[in-house]
């Protein structure tokens, strides 16, 4: 199926024909490690250490819940294991692959086939359907093939939504919206599926749904999710807890 003209996405998504060719790790081994990472930014006096010797390992299926209060380092941890920030030291490794030892080209290419993303806010695009925001994806690996959209249609499906398919995000409600933003994290078939906040904007009810939608699909696909939470509800539906405390994780 082609997305039709008329409302086609406006994106700038660089189509990139890479091989990239990752070694994988087994799924009985820490397919995510991070070891001592920290980061800093640079100010006029002494530089603002925002993480702290941060180390912990996670394999396929794992599930971890990371809490703390706001401006403790989550999100700046969550953006480094989704290789959209560099640490200032220590490592990450992902299947086997440090990130930022890739091009930019390659990073991107890597980011978009083994991570899946979840924001506080959906960032769905306002100008195409719920179907074509889970397709865009599929573009960001530079390749949508005709049972891509039969894909993205399933994966609506999957978090109850096969009725909304057209719809546009502002068409939808908060708690539907956060579901199409799901279904496209899950398009590739991530190993790691990162989550800030999924459920801050929602109600409680809509939140714990969200919740178990996003246990539900991990579980199925055996990724590793971690989420960022303000919410104890969300959390106790995480196997491991750590707290984030002024950038350490304990
Ligand atoms: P949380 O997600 O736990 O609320 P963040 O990771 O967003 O916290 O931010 C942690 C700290 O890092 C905050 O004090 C924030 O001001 C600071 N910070 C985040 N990004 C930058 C940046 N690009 N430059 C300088 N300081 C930053
Ligand atoms: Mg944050």
């Amino acid at each position: 199926m082609r997305i039709p003209q008329r409302r086609r996405c406006n994106l700038e998504i660089e189509m990139t024909t890479l091989s990239y060719q990752s070694s994988v790790a087994s799924s009985s081994t820490p397919s995510l490690c991070v070891q001592n990472v920290t980061k800093s930014y640079p100010t006029p006096a002494d530089p603002l250490v925002v993480l702290r010797d941060v180390s912990f390992s996670l394999s396929p299926g794992d599930r971890l819940a990371i809490i703390g209060p706001s401006g403790s380092g989550k999100s700046t941890l969550l953006n480094i294991l989704g290789t959209l920030d560099q640490p200032t030291s220590g490592t990450v490794s992902i299947e086997g692959v440090n990130p930022f030892s890739l091009s930019a080209k390659k990073l991107a290419h890597f980011r978009s086939e083994k991570i899946g993303f979840v924001f506080q806010d959906h960032h769905l695009l306002p100008q195409c359907s719920a179907l074509e925001n889970v397709l865009v994806a599929k573009l960001a690996l530079g390749r949508v093939a005709d049972d891509d959209a039969q894909r993205a249609g399933e994966l609506l499906r999957e978090v109850g939504l096969e009725g909304r398919a057209t719809h546009l995000p502002a068409e939808l409600s908060g708690g539907e919206r956060q579901r199409v933003a799901i279904a496209r994290a899950l398009m590739n078939s991530p190993r790691l599926l990162l989550c800030d906040e999924p459920t801050g904007n929602l109600d409680t009810k809509t939140g714990a749904a969200v919740g178990e939608l996003l246990t539900r699909l991990a579980q199925q696909t055996n990724a590793i999710l971690i989420a960022v939470t303000h919410s104890p509800a969300l959390a106790e539906m995480f196997p491991r807890k750590m707290g984030m405390v002024d950038g350490k994780l304990e």
